[in-house]
């Protein structure tokens, strides 16, 4: 299949995770079936633009790894791909539906129809611009011909409206919603070219671009469909029904708790971010919270968006990007809006921080671990490097769901515990887990002064590396050996040396730490009544 989509954003604030969802579907649609994914900004309402918005955009497309084929920065075939510098195309078109009678010039003012609207109101009614008043207005179809002429000499402002066919269903198909219809009564006659600026609106310039760039797919949100019937009638217009794109409308994303459409405000109340990157509003200088920043991955993002309303009709969950192509089909996105979730964000991000390699993970939190620990006794007995900060991520990346986690665990590495959570001191701290432990720790200091030290104990060199396992192994054979109860017994040991009696397996820890740091730790509870 011959397959072109775009993504058309609007330039008028950062992207919210609706659009960059919209953005991937479009993405997957078009790799899946080996077509052209184009992005195009769509700038025509200078009212609202907003600057940094198109590099927003731009740089949420990199992050999420949605490249496109053509686009504003890629070039093209139909460059240029912003809206705005495509202002010379979209006049003569208007001109050509004014000349078919589909169009007319409207010269009322902002005031004029301030006071209509105004008036409406008062009655309930909202105001429309249609059949009913379309003649009674200052309009090329109202006013006699040689007085349009002359206010269009003069250079009086005027927009152009389109002339909404009277009583007709429009017959419509979404690859999503399947059939619709509508009638044309219930439409207004929408502004397509404004003299003002002399800029299309969203309307003319959209259905022209997606003309002239071919394409052959408009995916987008569920906000565009009461647009459809329009734009269903502006194809025919330009007789261009049978090169009319296919449309899909996906569903809204919703609020956590399934109501309403997700918003900002959502994600201030509930303290998660709704935007890919942070984003400063250059007016009002708030700064909205980024999943980027957030430290949150790519690909969880990217997985856990595919998933908000499309499914792949199997249990699995965890799709990388080619994966997630390869999979996709609009035929399992569903009608019904999708409930954001935040615990499941939290999720993916946890599983894609599992696959990453300690190595690469250690890179994201060396400078973090220097700046927290690096004074530390210590880090100063052992500096913290990259090989540290990989060993650190290796120690504690199933228990975190963010890289900046596990900076916060290492704290139980480099800082001795200054107290002990009261529960752990009820459940484990009894005469004889106490007699035990230091039967286990003077076990341990021997072993590790003679055979163990051989293996490399201690800190230094290969501790991870299968010391710990040996350790792990003797010790382990000694407590049963002893008949001692395990549990209890390594749950006070981990009492002592993190302060908290639940938590990661503690040979790693005393590799880490060192036999002298973990047997002063372990006596320090040993010697105090708690
Ligand atoms: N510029 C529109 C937007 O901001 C594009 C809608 C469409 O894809 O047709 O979302």
């Amino acid at each position: 299949m011959n397959c072109r989509v775009r993504f058309a954003p609007s330039p008028t604030g950062p992207l919210h995770i609706g659009g960059l969802r919209t953005a991937l579907y479009n993405y997957l649609f078009a790799k899946k079936h080996g077509g052209q994914f184009i992005l195009r900004i769509e700038d025509t309402d200078s009212q609202r633009f907003v600057p940094g918005a198109e590099a927003y955009i731009t740089e949420a497309l990199r992050w999420c790894g949605l490249q496109p084929d053509e686009g504003v920065a890629e070039g093209g075939p139909h460059a240029p791909y912003r809206q705005s510098e495509r202002k010379a195309i979209y006049k003569q078109y208007a001109d050509e539906l004014i000349a078919k009678d589909m169009a007319y010039y409207a010269f009322d003012t902002a005031e004029t129809l301030e006071k209509l609207r105004k008036e409406a109101e008062s009655r309930g009614e909202a105001f429309a611009y249609n059949a009913a008043c379309r003649k009674q207005l200052q309009t090329s179809l109202a006013l006699p011909a040689e007085e349009v002429k002359a206010r269009l000499e003069r250079g009086e402002a005027y927009v152009i409206r389109f002339r909404t066919p009277e009583n007709r269903t429009v017959e419509m198909d979404d690859l999503i919603r399947g059939h619709l219809q509508v009638n044309t009564d219930t439409l207004d006659d929408k502004v397509l070219y404004k003299s003002a600026d002399g800029l299309p609106t969203y309307h003319l310039a959209n259905i022209v671009d997606d003309h002239l760039m071919q394409i052959t797919h408009v995916i987008r949100g569920e906000e565009w469909l009461p647009s459809l019937p329009l734009h269903y009638l502006l194809y025919e217009a330009f007789g261009w029904q049978d090169s009319r794109p296919a449309f899909a409308h996906l569903p809204l994303l919703l609020k956590p708790q399934g109501q309403g459409k997700l918003s900002k405000r959502d994600g201030d109340k509930f303290g998660f971010p709704v935007f890919p990157l942070v984003w400063h509003d250059p007016k009002s200088g708030e700064i909205s919270k980024g999943y980027r920043e957030e430290g949150y991955f790519p690909e969880a993002v990217v997985n856990m968006l595919a998933l908000l309303g499309w499914n792949p009709g199997t249990e699995q969950e965890l799709f990388p990007l080619d994966e997630l192509a390869e999979a996709f089909s609009l035929e399992k996105v569903s009608k019904a809006g999708a409930r954001f979730n935040p615990e499941k964000a939290r999720w993916f991000n946890a599983q894609y921080l599992r696959m990453r390699p300690d190595e690469e993970l250690g890179k994201l939190i060396l400078k973090d671990l220097q700046a927290r620990y690096g004074q530390t006794d210590a880090a100063k007995t052992q500096a913290i490097t990259g090989s540290t900060a990989s060993e650190i991520a290796g120690l504690f990346k199933e228990r975190v769901c963010f890289p900046a986690e596990i900076t916060d665990w290492a704290a139980m590495l480099y800082v001795r515990p200054d107290k002990y959570t009261e529960n752990g001191i009820k459940k484990f701290d009894k005469p004889e887990n106490r007699e035990a432990l230091r039967q286990v720790i003077d076990f341990m200091k021997q072993k590790s002064a003679g055979p163990w030290a051989g293996a490399g104990a201690g800190m230094g060199v290969g501790r991870s590396a299968g010391v710990g396992s040996i350790m792990e192994n003797d010790t382990l054979a000694f407590i049963r050996g002893k008949g001692y109860p395990m549990g209890q017994v390594m749950s006070l040991f981990r009492l002592a040396l993190t302060g908290d009696a639940q938590g990661p397996n503690v040979f790693p820890l005393v590799a880490f730490m060192g036999m002298d740091e973990a047997a002063a730790r372990t006596e320090a509870l040993l010697n105090k009544t708690l």
